[in-house]
């Protein structure tokens, strides 16, 4: 379920918003070599109507797993957007998605909490990295080795077969 806010409702009087939105649903897409959303996004926000627009205003906030860019060790870490405000305009070219009287302020959301993520993500602020080790002698030789059937394919062969 998105995070939706019944707009008329709102005309009458403000609304408290508190609960959980799954990772499923605000940030489907997210795809990041070091960072994760592996829980979901708590909100406690405060939505109020002026006229053709809302406010928004409240916390959000998760738990990341990050890859340390460093020594690529796993680890967690709190994501906490102390103050989130969006204006989000019911009317106009940027308009929020309105059904059914229910306004979906997912988008906002996900924006904020998108811009809150570590851009360098250290397990400790002093981490010194990898420790060098020897290198890696387990190859084995061998494997592998055969020629196989590709001696004596020229391009040429390959191309004839192909029928164009
Ligand atoms: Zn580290």
């Amino acid at each position: 379920m998105p995070l939706l806010v019944n707009i008329r409702n709102l005309e009458k009087e403000s609304a408290r918003l508190e609960g959980e939105l799954p990772v499923a649903d605000f940030a489907p897409d997210f795809k990041d070599e070091l960072l994760r959303f592996v829980e979901p996004l708590s909100y406690e926000l405060e939505v109020d109507r002026q006229g053709t627009e809302l406010t928004v205003v409240g916390k959000l906030w998760t738990e990341l797993e990050c890859d340390c860019g460093r020594c690529l060790q796993t680890y967690r870490q709190e994501l906490l957007v102390d103050e989130f405000a969006a204006l989000v305009p019911l009317e106009g070219e940027d308009a929020v998605v309105v059904k059914d009287d229910f306004a979906d302020l997912t988008p906002y959301l996900r924006e904020d909490t998108f811009l809150a993520l570590p851009t360098n993500p250290l397990c400790t602020p002093d981490c010194r990295g990898l420790v060098p080790k020897a290198p890696d002698r387990d190859l084995r030789p061998g494997d592998g080795a055969s020629d196989g059937p590709a001696a004596g394919v020229s391009p040429w062969d390959a191309l004839k077969k192909l029928k164009l």
